[in-house]
């Protein structure tokens, strides 16, 4: 097949969504850069298609799409499908490591398994530039790879993914869930399997919106790093993405800096990937700091940082910021249903419940939650969502096909 071809400006905010959907789902695609004449660059020829940040897409059909959405690319794909089951036997939502691993089991298996994604497939993962802690991969995997293979998997074994779909509302009763889609569709299972992650945070800063996509990014995407290429990079935190994110920016970028809150790393980095960043001569760790300004006309051009150690504030020229300081989980969806979530949102799974106070009023079986269950029987779940997880991807594929064999459980009961 031809390669799509993505046209467009190096830091145009409509242009970011679209490079980063396209390199999670591994859809090979030509870049090809246009400056701010509207010319390409590199080949002096006009493209007249182009307005002050637009963006074209020319699909292997030789379709021009200008300003596409991510909808629309992934509908010209043919990745939006409707559900075909008026009942399934397992729903899961999300499509990161735990639901994609719940999927591969699941199916194989013999349940009637759908699976339904909001965003782009991998999840958290998928963003990673380099996984190189996840057994049988000596050599490291890109996060999308890893997707792209269990999505395959996946497929191969019969079940349903529903790409850009979102859970938006959940209602249990008479031994089903049924579950209202964003698309206004409606889905109904025996059981399902929450594994729909968590968000990347924010800095909180007052004009941090502004700037999104335009120099301010959450997550720090591997595919963006050959656009880093000679500049000074900055990444906010001290956790394994973003270690993972200095290191892989490193090779491209002039120098990484990675801006963190506390004194050291060891607390919160892979003990391998704080030798890794602290012997790179490309990467400088800015301790005890915070960032605290944005400034910029339009695009991102400069951001205050503050050093609660020294007390000064100092001001530092760049285009790229990534915030990697992890997130808060996705499960707005369970506000208005029985299951019990902790004061930060995360679902309360198996003998966790037991202590919670909630618990005894709401609980409607004689027997106690199965591990990964969730205090309304035949929802699980499993990977980051859920209370008390190891954020690994390693434990988010445990838990996913873990909570299979619940799901197998609960099922006979019925
Ligand atoms: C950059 C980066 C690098 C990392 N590197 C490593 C590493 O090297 N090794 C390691 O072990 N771990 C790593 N991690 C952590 C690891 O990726 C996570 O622990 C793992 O992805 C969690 O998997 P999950 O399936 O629970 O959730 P997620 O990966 O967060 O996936 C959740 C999915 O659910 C979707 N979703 C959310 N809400 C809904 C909804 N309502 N309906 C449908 N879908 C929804 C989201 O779009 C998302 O795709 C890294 C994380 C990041 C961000």
């Amino acid at each position: 097949m031809d390669k799509l071809k993505l046209f467009g400006r190096r830091d145009s905010a409509v242009v970011y969504p679209i490079r980063e959907f396209l390199r999670r789902s591994v859809v090979d695609f030509e870049w090809i850069e246009v400056n701010n004449d509207n010319r390409i660059v590199d080949d002096g020829m006009v493209s007249p298609l182009l307005s002050k940040d637009a963006c074209a897409i020319q699909f292997p059909d030789d379709e021009l799409v200008v300003n596409p959405t991510v909808e629309q690319i992934a509908r010209h794909l043919g990745w939006i499908n409707k559900p075909t089951q008026a009942v399934y036997d397992l729903s899961i939502y999300g499509a990161g490591p735990a639901g994609l691993s719940a999927a591969v089991y699941a199916a194989s298996e013999g349940l009637k398994t759908i699976l339904v994604e909001k965003v782009a497939m991998g999840g958290q993962a998928g963003t990673s530039s380099l996984i190189e802690n996840y057994m049988g991969f000596p050599k490291g995997i890109s996060g999308a790879e890893l997707a792209e293979r269990a999505r395959q998997q996946a497929l191969k074994f019969g079940v349903e993914i529903l790409l850009l779909g979102e859970g938006i509302k959940g209602d249990f009763s008479n031994n089903r869930i049924n579950v209202d889609l964003a698309s206004g569709d409606k889905l109904v299972a025996k059981a399902n399997i929450c594994a729909t992650g968590v968000e990347y945070a924010s800095l909180n800063l007052h004009n941090e919106r502004d700037f999104f996509n335009k120099g301010v990014y959450y997550g720090a995407g591997a595919g963006e790093a050959c656009f880093c290429t000679g500049e000074d990079v900055f990444i906010v935190g001290g956790g394994n993405s973003a270690g993972q994110a200095a290191s892989y920016f490193s090779g491209f970028a002039k120098t990484v800096y990675m801006v963190i809150r506390k004194s050291n790393l060891a607390e919160t980095l892979s003990d391998y990937l704080v030798k890794r960043v602290t012997h790179n001569p490309n990467i400088v760790i800015l301790y005890n700091s915070e960032v605290k300004e944005l400034e910029g006309d339009n695009l991102l051009q400069r951001i205050k940082i503050f050093n609660s150690e020294t007390g000064e504030e100092t001001w530092h020229e760049t285009g790229k910021l990534f915030i990697c300081i992890g997130g808060k989980p996705n499960t707005h969806w369970a506000d208005a249903t029985p299951i019990i979530q902790d004061r930060n949102g995360y679902l309360i799974t198996g003998s966790d419940l037991l202590s919670h106070t909630d618990f005894k009023g709401c609980w409607t079986k004689d027997r106690l939650p199965y591990h990964l269950e969730t205090s309304v029987p035949g929802s699980f779940a499993a990977g980051d969502v859920r209370f008390n997880s190891v954020k690994r991807v390693a434990s988010a594929v445990g838990e996913g096909a873990m909570a299979v064999t619940m799901v197998h459980k609960y099922l006979a009961e019925l």
